[in-house]
């Protein structure tokens, strides 16, 4: 167990791109760390993508995986009632209470889902991400998804995947589906 422990290098991963996957690589993810008992939290910045069934599932995780949704929902769209300053605000205290998550020492893993996003509507700095990111405990691993992730976040990570798509059902008229999508 202390060999273990000695051995762990946190890493920064980075699950990007166009293609479906990012959220449900990082949700993977907690399967598989909860399964040695490692304590996850993750952080949601953009409301809309967080569904019903990862709510629940994850619930079959405590007391390992802790979720919560930060952020005031949708931005920019239609029904988006909220004004930018109000978003703006809610980002900045997700990064914020990100920040002091990481560095609370209670966790093995943090994920901030779409958080990219968060930074591409330019609702957070991507220096203050930057800079977040090069304070992390050696031991944690940070995750950040979201399309578009900034060039910045990917030359400091560690690992970053791109998903492409080649195919999504939407492109025939398939709704989203509940238990793969939602
Ligand atoms: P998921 O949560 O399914 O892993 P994601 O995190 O990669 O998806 P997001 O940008 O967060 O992608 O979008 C989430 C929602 O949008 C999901 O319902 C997903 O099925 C859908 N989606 C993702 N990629 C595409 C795409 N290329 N075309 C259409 N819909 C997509
Ligand atoms: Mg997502």
């Amino acid at each position: 167990m202390s060999e273990e422990k000695q051995e762990t290098r946190g890493l920064v991963i980075v699950y990007t791109g166009h293609g479906k996957g990012k959220t449900t690589a990082a949700l993977g993810m907690c399967i598989r760390a909860a399964g040695y008992k490692k304590k996850i939290k993750i952080i949601q910045f953009i409301k809309g993508t967080w569904k019903y069934g990862e709510m629940d599932g994850i619930k079959l995780l405590e007391p390992y995986v802790e979720m919560e949704q930060r952020g005031r929902g949708f931005v920019g769209i239609v029904d988006d009632k909220e004004d930018i300053s109000t978003h703006i605000r809610a980002a900045g205290e997700a990064l914020e209470y990100s920040r002091e998550a990481m560095n609370s020492g209670k966790y093995d893993h943090l994920i901030l889902d779409e958080i990219n996003v968060a930074i591409n509507l330019k609702l957070i700095k991507v220096e203050d991400v930057v800079q977040m990111i090069k304070e992390k405990p050696e031991k944690l691993h940070l995750i950040l998804t979201g399309r578009d992730a900034p060039q910045e976040i990917i030359d400091i990570a560690d690992l970053v995947t791109e998903m492409r798509e080649i195919k999504h059902p939407f492109r025939k008229g398939i709704l989203a589906q509940q238990g793969v999508d939602y």
